[in-house]
């Protein structure tokens, strides 16, 4: 089993060529394996190492990367991590994953992600600031409306994305060629409302799973009202994707964080879940009800058990690797919705398949963000406001268009629609 993300990416790439290269013709084979061999490898990584003061006086330095993996379709776009565990093939895997991503979603942005080996959870706000600014002014050189587009990933906000914006225009602002302000405000996606974000941002991953859920049940012939679900991470992504499906009826029956997770067979509500998390900084313990918090409604479980609840739908909306060889033959969910990247290996993926548990892929489910990502970047450069009704409307479009497509594909091909994801994006980069 490999928890090598890139690795694993690699693996998913070659399915796909597989079924291209199937149904190329004899005379283009190896002009189509020529240009396949492109996507095998990011055009360019950078590795930053920078000092930071810490509260102690102590200096400290830190690494991180910047992967701008394919260009094809515009600027490089993909968010930043800061986590203790972020390597350089995690961020090549999931700068892959966006130039994929991008393709599927139909927004004109290559592919790229950010990531920095930290313990955010370590840091006071000072220290945060200090790192947020200490990476964006290292990579400032290779950052721009035009050229890569950062965002929000796991452990990183709107208010990290200020700071960015502010730290890389210190940095241009002396150079000779001036970029114009809206210009610098579009260097990053998911800022502030206030600070040149968009409004459904914030929501947008969520919302844009819940779109493609909604779209794929269509297809599927099911009716989510009435369903189960649980979802491993309540963060940005799984909190909204929690509450966009309870407010369709669906029952949230287990939601979970990095310290663990509760077990509510009468469906909790996820705001107020939400909420009392903010209070007690703990999930165990927020077993919120219709319109009450009570801990005789349910239990806590773990990770691991949560991933084996007899539910509808599965949603990991954590970190990657979290479906593996030695759960997926325990896994009873009856579809599984990745809106975290790379959640599911490629054994995974293989035991699944064989036990006729459909996976809508990542590139597919979490596309919701980059989406308006576009649309957040596309009211910068236009120096335009929409509204969130606006925003929602157009993601709903987006997301409906990428899953027709995708099922059509995994029709065409009788593949998985993790392949199917793939050869419609694949169409697109050659
Ligand atoms: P976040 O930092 O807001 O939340 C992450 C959540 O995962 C937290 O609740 C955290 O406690 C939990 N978590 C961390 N380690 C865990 C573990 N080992 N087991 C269970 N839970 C764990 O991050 P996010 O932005 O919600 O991102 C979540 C996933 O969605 C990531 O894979 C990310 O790449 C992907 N994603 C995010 C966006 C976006 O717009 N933020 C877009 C597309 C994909």
């Amino acid at each position: 089993m490999s928890t090598n993300a890139f690795l694993n990416a690699q693996t998913q790439l070659e399915q796909a060529s597989t079924v291209i290269l199937k149904n190329t013709k004899e005379s283009k084979q190896k002009k189509v394996e020529q240009q396949l061999s492109v996507l095998k490898n990011p055009a360019r990584i950078v590795a930053v190492t920078f000092p930071v003061t810490m509260d102690d006086g102590n200096l400290k330095i830190f690494e991180g990367f910047r992967v701008q993996y394919n260009d094809k379709l515009g600027p490089y776009k993909g968010g930043i991590r800061f986590h203790q565990n972020v390597t350089l093939d995690e961020v090549k895997a999931l700068s892959f994953w966006m130039t994929i991503k991008c393709a599927v979603a139909g927004v004109p942005f290559g592919g790229g992600k950010g990531g920095v080996i930290v313990d955010p959870k370590q840091l006071s706000q000072t220290e945060l600031e200090a790192v947020t600014r200490g990476y964006a002014g290292s990579i400032a050189d290779v950052v721009g409306a035009y050229k890569d587009v950062p965002a929000p990933d796991v452990n990183t906000n709107p208010t990290i994305m200020e700071w960015f914006v502010d730290e890389y225009e210190k940095k241009v602002k002396n150079q000779k060629s001036k970029i114009k302000s809206n210009e610098r405000l579009a260097v990053v996606t998911g800022k502030p409302v206030k600070k040149g974000g968009s409004l459904g941002r914030e929501q947008a991953t969520g919302k844009g799973g819940f779109f493609v859920l909604e779209a794929a049940a269509k297809k599927m012939g099911i009716t989510l009202k009435g369903k189960t679900a649980a979802i491993q991470g309540f963060g940005n992504v799984g909190f909204y994707m929690a509450k966009y499906l309870y407010e369709a009826g669906v029952k949230i029956v287990a939601v979970s964080d990095s310290k663990g997770g509760i077990y509510v067979p009468e469906g909790v509500n996820p705001e107020l879940t939400a909420e009392c998390k903010q209070k007690s900084g703990y999930l165990s313990g927020c077993y919120c009800v219709g319109s009450v918090c009570d801990v005789s409604r349910g239990k806590t479980i773990t990770n691991e058990e949560l991933l084996k609840l007899d539910v509808d739908i599965l949603v990991p909306a954590a970190l990657e690797n979290v479906l593996t060889a030695q759960n997926a033959t325990e896994v009873k969910a009856k579809m599984v919705v990745e809106m975290a990247n790379g959640p599911t290996t490629p054994e995974a993926d293989e035991i699944l398949l064989k036990r006729n548990i459909p996976v809508i892929p990542d590139v597919l489910a979490n596309s919701g963000g980059v989406t308006v990502s576009y649309f957040e970047w596309e009211q910068n450069i236009n120096a335009e406001h929409w509204t969130q009704e606006q925003v929602f409307e157009k993601l709903k479009q987006y997301m409906k268009k990428a899953t027709n497509t995708v099922f059509n594909t995994q029709k065409k091909y009788q593949t998985t629609y993790r392949t199917a994801a793939f050869l419609a994006a694949i169409e697109k980069l050659l």
